[in-house]
């Protein structure tokens, strides 16, 4: 899950991390109302989950409250990479002397969380990593060590951290790293991380990104329907199904990623496009009533493709939820089936008894006859 800046914010600030002051809002007389309780210049910062904002034209400076108001008014309710902008971030303006990068993420090649820093931070840091590499600086951390003062220490000094800004240098990426590890990110990333002309490191951005698979035990997390890109992604969420809707007319329930994923592919190489992504294997099998009911109110299905592989959930208990569920839904789309794996003579026994579909022997079989009943329901 990504948060958004401000939550994210609230986040570094329960960790002590400097952010600057302010408030997120959803309408411009209140933008012009922290301006004023902050009684000084101020940004006012579109609050959308895509970065690259201060390109967009997202992150306006403002004066004086009416400034910040008329800026509120006319970053909320645009468009931003596709995003509507809901709510603006209101803080005191920094002055800014000189802008860092500072992360940290896993690296999965090693596999480790690293600690990144760059000493030229700020809106262009891709196209540096990619261009001049040399200016980023990483740090592997040993789990069982942990992150180590020296190793902070020497990083930020590589990175031109000037050394009387050091001390607080350390303290925050040290709290960065922890915050990491308490919060099961995927991501933490201050950029820029501003060395202020009075001394002082602020985090003037903040992302943060939660791995998907720990948010049973991280409760707090966000999940309002701002952070999701469509309803029915939303909605998934609710119930614990990670769908990704897709522009197409195959509607795909696979048992497991990898499953999904190669399905996917051997759709496309028959011309046709899936509707969805949806996974529902592993405990989700369970899920099936929701997980079809979600893919089969989509308007733009024409054919379900129901591709299982049973392993350790077995075929034959995931297709007697998928038959329950079907025969609850009282679906009048066609269904297409290839059903493999343990206890498959059961499951397709069950799939043809019950509900009158034939399992297909393979995956190839079943995506050409799916694209083809699609294309004649067209
Ligand atoms: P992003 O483009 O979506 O990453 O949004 P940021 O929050 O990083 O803002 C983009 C750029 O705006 C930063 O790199 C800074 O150069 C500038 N910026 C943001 N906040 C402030 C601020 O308080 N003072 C100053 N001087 N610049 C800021
Ligand atoms: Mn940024």
């Amino acid at each position: 899950m990504k948060l958004f800046e401000w939550e994210a914010k609230a986040v570094f600030r329960e960790h002590g991390l400097p952010v600057p002051r302010g408030r997120v809002v959803k309408d411009p007389e209140e933008a012009a109302a922290v301006a004023q309780e902050l009684g000084r210049p101020v940004v006012v910062k579109a609050q959308v989950l895509s970065g690259g904002r201060g390109k967009a034209g997202g992150i306006n400076f403002a004066g004086d409250p009416a400034a910040a108001q008329a800026a509120a008014a006319r970053l909320l309710g645009m468009m931003l990479a596709g995003e509507p902008v809901r709510s603006v971030l209101v803080e005191e303006r920094l002055d800014i002397a000189r802008e860092f990068y500072l992360s940290v993420t896993i690296d999965p090649a090693l596999p480790a969380p690293v600690l990144m820093v760059s000493g030229a931070g700020g809106i262009d840091i891709e196209k540096q990593a990619a261009t001049t590499p040399q200016l980023v600086f990483t740090q592997p951390v040993e789990i069982a060590r942990g992150l180590q003062g020296f190793q902070v220490w020497n990083l930020l000094a590589d990175a031109g951290l000037p050394p009387a800004a050091m001390h607080q240098g350390v303290t925050v990426a040290t709290e960065l790293f922890r915050l990491f590890r308490q919060r099961d990110a995927e991501l933490a990333e201050i950029n820029p991380l501003a060395l202020t002309t009075a001394g002082s490191l602020v985090a003037a951005d903040a992302k943060l990104i939660i791995n998907d698979n720990a948010l049973f035990r991280q409760p707090w997390v966000p999940r309002t329907r701002a952070h999701f890109d469509h309803d029915l992604e939303y909605e998934a969420a609710q119930h614990g199904l990670n769908y990704v809707k897709l522009s197409g007319s195959i509607g795909l329930l696979c048992t497991g990623a990898g499953l999904s994923l190669a399905t996917l592919d051997l759709v496309a190489r028959e011309g046709a496009r899936a509707a969805n992504f949806l996974e529902s294997g592993g405990a989700n099998y369970r899920n099936a009533y929701h997980g079809l009911r979600l893919v089969l109110g989509d308007p733009e299905v024409k054919v379900l493709l129901i591709n299982t592989f049973g392993l350790v959930s077995r075929a034959d208990v995931i297709c007697r939820g998928l038959a329950d569920a079907l025969k609850e839904l009282g679906t009048v789309k066609p269904v297409v089936a290839a059903i493999r794996g343990t206890g498959e003579e059961e499951a397709r026994r069950i799939f043809w008894e019950e509900l009158g579909i034939a399992s297909c022997p393979d995956t190839e079989s079943a995506v050409r006859k799916a694209v083809k009943m699609a294309r004649e329901a067209q």
